[in-house]
């Protein structure tokens, strides 16, 4: 149970999952703007310049044809709530950027090898002998 979590976490931890669920996010707050302006603002402007050619009031063309009034309100709040999502995803974002940054430094502090003082190369870090040039190493 302990490695199914620790896998779990792995998944989570690789950005491409969170990048996809930013991309849900986003494509869904979207789609609700696209919505609104047709919904709130074009259909009810072409009602209403269809109805200006018929020579029919606003009023009229809005009880025949059931359509509401223009309704800038909507889609202004459709707008302001992409806006406000959008932010949120951008701190959740940022916050797991400098997550992974931090574990990522953890592990760079941990080295493993180390730099032979006689022939510069890189070594084991345990290693009391190197394996390129054959002396001794006494820390
Ligand atoms: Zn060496």
């Amino acid at each position: 149970m302990k490695k199914f979590i620790a896998e779990f976490k792995e998944f989570i931890s690789r950005g491409n999952v969170l990048d996809m669920a930013v991309g849900v996010l986003i494509g869904g707050a979207f789609s609700a703007i696209v919505t609104a302006l047709c919904e709130k603002i074009i259909t009810p402007l072409i009602e209403v310049i269809i109805g200006a050619i018929a020579g029919k009031s606003i009023d009229e063309m809005t009880s025949v044809l059931n359509v509401g009034p223009i309704e800038f309100g909507s889609f202004l709040s459709a707008v302001i709530n992409f806006i406000i999502m959008a932010f949120i995803i951008f701190l959740i974002v940022k916050g797991f950027n400098k997550m992974s940054n931090l574990r990522k430094k953890e592990e760079e502090e941990e080295p493993t090898t180390k730099v032979c003082p006689f022939c510069c190369s890189e070594i084991d870090i345990k290693a009391t002998r190197c394996p390129h040039c054959t002396s001794e190493l006494k820390d």
